[in-house]
C-alpha cells in the first residue's frame, strides 16, 4: 500500500557548514549540518518528517484520534500534539510521571496545541497504549495508534526521502560526506536513512549515536532498526540491500540513561551556541554532537573527512534542564 502524506514541514531544510566551529574544535575535520531543527513544525524536529506520513496514513485508515506516548520532556508527543491541531484530529498523549505543578518545555507546548494528557507513571513508552486505544474506541472515536517515538515502517518513509532530499543537496554542492552523526533512539530515523542510503547510493558512513541506554519493547536499538527495516519490505515492498554496518549504534555515550544532563552534552551545547550560536538539547543532540567532538578530537574516525551532523532538533526541552545549564 502506498501512503499518501500529509505536508506538515518546511521542507527542504538547510544544509551548511560549521566554519568557526571546525576551526576552533576540530582541526583536521570540516563538518557541516543538516537542520532538521528547522522543519517548521511547532519548533522543529526529526519527528516532522515522520508525522507526514503517519498522519497521511491515519488518514487513509479513516481516523479521527491519535494516541501517541513518550517522556513528559518527548519532542515526539509535542509534535504530534501540533500535527494533530494542524490536521484537526483529536490528539491523545501517554506520558510518564505524575502532573506536575507547573508545566514547561514540549510538557507545557503539547498542553497549549489542546492535546489530552494522560499521566502514566513508570511508563514512558506506550505500553498500555492499547488499553487507550480500546477505550476511545468504546466511545464512537476512530483512534490510530502511534508507535514510541513515531518508529515504525511509515513513520521511517519520512527519512528514506529525507535522504534522498541530503542526496540532491549534496550534489548541488559537489560535497561528499565521510561520516554522518546524529541521536538515534527508537530506530525510526537510522532506519529510514539506511534504506535511503541503499537506495540512493549515499556513499557516507552513518555514526548513529545511542542515547537511551534502556531496551525499549524488549529490544536492543540495533534490533528496532532492523526490524523496521523488516516491516518497510514486507509493508511497501522496500527491497534495499541495507549495509549491516548501518544497523550498529555508536554506543558508550549512554551510559549517564536517558535524559540525564552531564559535562559531555553540556560541554557540546556550550561550544555550538559559543561558536555558531546554533543550540543543542540536553536529552538527544547535546549528547550526539558531544560524541561527534569526543570521535574527532580523539582522531577514533578517519582525519581529513568530511562530517555531517544531521541535527534532529529537541530545543523545548533545553528550559526544563535551564538549573542544570548554567
Ligand atoms: C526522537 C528524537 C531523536 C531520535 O530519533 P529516533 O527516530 O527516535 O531514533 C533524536 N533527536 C531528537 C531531538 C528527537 O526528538
Amino acid at each position: 500500500m502506498k501512503i499518501k502524506k500529509y505536508p506538515l514541514g518546511f521542507l527542504p531544510t538547510p544544509l551548511h557548514e560549521l566554519r568557526h566551529f571546525s576551526r576552533k574544535y576540530t582541526s583536521g575535520y570540516r563538518v557541516f549540518i543538516k537542520r532538521d531543527d528547522h522543519t517548521g513544525l511547532a519548533s522543529g524536529g526529526n519527528k516532522t518528517r515522520k508525522l507526514e506520513y503517519l498522519v497521511g496514513e491515519a488518514f487513509q485508515q479513516g481516523a479521527d484520534t491519535v494516541v501517541a506516548s513518550g517522556a513528559q520532556q518527548s519532542n515526539h508527543c509535542r509534535q504530534t500534539a501540533a500535527a494533530c491541531a494542524m490536521a484537526g484530529l483529536e490528539c491523545h498523549l501517554m506520558l510518564g510521571g505524575t502532573e506536575p505543578k507547573v508545566k514547561s518545555g514540549n510538557l507545557l507546548l503539547s498542553s497549549l496545541f489542546g492535546a489530552h494528557i494522560h499521566y502514566t507513571g513508570e511508563k514512558r513508552k506506550g505500553e498500555d497504549a492499547e488499553l487507550l486505544v480500546e477505550k476511545l474506541r468504546s466511545t464512537g472515536k476512530r483512534p490510530y495508534l502511534i508507535p514510541y517515538g513515531g518508529s515504525n515502517a511509515t513513520g521511517a518513509l519520512g527519512y528514506v526521502e529525507a535522504t534522498q532530499e541530503l542526496q540532491q543537496q549534496l550534489k548541488t554542492l559537489n560535497l561528499k560526506i565521510d561520516y554522518i552523526f546524529f541521536a538515534s533512539s527508537s530506530g525510526g530515523m537510522q532506519a529510514g536513512i539506511a534504506m535511503g542510503k541503499a537506495m540512493y547510493g549515499l556513499p557516507s558512513g552513518l555514526m548513529p549515536v545511542r542515547i537511551d541506554k534502556e531496551p525499549t519493547g524488549g529490544k536492543s536499538p540495533g534490533e528496532m532498526v532492523s526490524s523496521i527495516i523488516y516491516e518497510a519490505r514486507e509493508r511497501f515492498g522496500l527491497h534495499t540491500e541495507v549495509d549491516e554496518n548501518d544497523l550498529k549504534l555508536l554506543e558508550g555515550y549512554e551510559k549517564p540513561g536517558y535524559g540525564v544532563l552531564t559535562d559531555h552534552e553540556k560541554k557540546a551545547i556550550l561550544a555550538l551556541a559559543g561558536s555558531e550560536g546554533i543550540l543543542l538539547d540536553p536529552v538527544y543532540t547535546g549528547r550526539a554532537f558531544y560524541a561527534l567532538m569526543h570521535q574527532t578530537q580523539n582522531q577514533l574516525i578517519h582525519p581529513d573527512t568530511n562530517i555531517l551532523f544531521w541535527h534532529t532538533g529537541g530545543l523545548p526541552a533545553t528550559f526544563q534542564y535551564a538549573a542544570a545549564l548554567i
